[in-house]
């Protein structure tokens, strides 16, 4: 039987249309885009054209914005933070992020505010993982707030952030916006100009396209030095022969997210998320939503995403139980493989053991109804089976 894969928060399968669309740039249509003859032109043309695929999913032309080409989206984020960080702030001036960020913007953030002298502010968060934007406010008014750096979506408990309130702050106070948009695009419309962000990352491989290529799309009116050195590609802004396969592969896959966006996916998506919840809700005793989750309606959420916390239950455990025939994970892919929870579920105020107990699920377009019924049966037998044994062993 084939293993139902409900984990694309880490990664999604590439699109059959993405797949074709790179076919030729890793065969006949092999030029490097610096080659002056056809192969190289081929190669550039379907690099601008696929720059101009992904600025249109965000809803910006290249007239006013750049297309930086990087290896994902944890190069973009810190291409965005230590490149612009630097021109914009200094000591005695604050950089602001959220306590749910992915550690690709925590970590540069705080290495950049320390390399300048400003004091970085972590914005903490509510139970659903909504930024408490008060410490924004208050620094904005006191006119000392340079940078923002803030997510889209989170990538564990999909958590929507208030991007219009935090851009209408930022401007409001020449303050710069980059938002972390990786979770985020092709799953909801994003509109950078709407919203008053000025620079997003994206990743590729989140949105049905390949691992390693992402982008970094920014004002051209930003100053931003870059971190390697050693050619002139990307106007000297990311060095390097660009990954033409790679590159044409986003560009489909936002050409693809935004067909799916045009035709109410998000939608489906949100209805196979509410069958899966509640199929689980209805086998499985002691189960709770973690995040946004009125108990009827999922608001300030991607529509993608499901994370539960079953009590009792190791989510590491269930994980591995359930291996081979579901795909799913603990709270997040990367670096968790020896810790009981993570800083997002810590900050959103669960427990260790708690955040022992959490399973995440990330639904795609390519998951079927009679898939989410099946993986909702396997889970729930896997649960049984797990506190079955817990059971023995105490009764021994
Ligand atoms: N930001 C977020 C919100 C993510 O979910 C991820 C991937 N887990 C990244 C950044 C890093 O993306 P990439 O794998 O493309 O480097």
């Amino acid at each position: 039987m084939v293993t139902i894969y409900l984990d694309n928060h880490a990664t999604t399968p590439v699109h059959p249309r993405v797949f074709e669309e790179m076919a030729p740039y890793l065969r006949e249509a092999c030029g490097n885009p610096g080659s002056p003859h056809d192969r190289g032109r081929t190669a550039t043309e379907a690099v601008e054209a696929a720059r101009e695929r992904v600025t249109n999913l965000l809803g910006v032309s290249l007239g006013g914005w750049r297309c930086i080409w990087t290896s994902g989206a944890t190069e973009a984020n810190n291409l965005a933070i230590l490149g612009a960080v630097p021109h914009k702030s200094a000591a005695g001036r604050s950089i602001v992020t959220c306590a749910i960020e992915h550690k690709a913007v925590l970590d540069p953030m705080e290495r950049i505010a320390r390399q300048v002298g400003a004091r970085c502010v972590v914005l903490p968060v509510d139970a659903w993982g909504r930024a408490d934007l008060g410490p924004l406010r208050r620094l904005v008014a006191a006119g000392t707030v340079d940078f923002v750096s803030i997510q889209a979506a989170n990538n564990e408990i999909g958590t929507l952030q208030d991007l219009r309130e935090v851009g209408r702050l930022c401007r409001s106070s020449g303050a710069l916006l980059h938002v972390d948009a990786t979770q985020a695009t092709g799953k909801m419309p994003l509109d950078l100009e709407r919203l008053g962000v000025d620079l997003a990352s994206v990743s590729a491989h989140k949105m049905h396209g390949p691992k390693g290529v992402g982008a970094l799309v920014c004002r051209r009116s930003i100053k931003l030095s870059p971190l390697m050195f050693g050619g002139g590609q990307e106007d000297g802004l990311r060095p390097g022969t660009l990954n033409v396969p790679g590159i044409v592969g986003l560009g489909a896959a936002s050409v693809v997210a935004q067909e799916a966006l045009a035709q109410n996916a998000p939608a489906h998506l949100a209805m196979l998320r509410g069958r899966l919840a509640a199929r689980l809700g209805a086998m499985i005793p002691g189960l709770a939503v973690v995040g946004a989750f009125d108990g009827r309606t999922w608001p300030d959420r991607l529509p993608n995403n499901l994370s539960l916390a079953i009590q009792g239950v190791r989510g590491k455990e269930l994980v591995q139980a359930v291996n081979g025939k579901v795909c799913i994970s603990t709270a997040a892919a990367c670096g968790c493989k020896n810790v009981k929870s993570t800083h997002v579920l810590r900050a959103i105020g669960l427990s260790d053991e708690e955040g022992d107990t959490v399973i995440r699920m990330g639904l795609s377009c390519m998951n079927k109804l009679a898939d989410i019924d099946r993986a909702a049966e396997i889970l729930a037998q896997a649960v049984a089976t797990l506190r079955r044994g817990v059971f023995d062993q105490a009764a021994r």
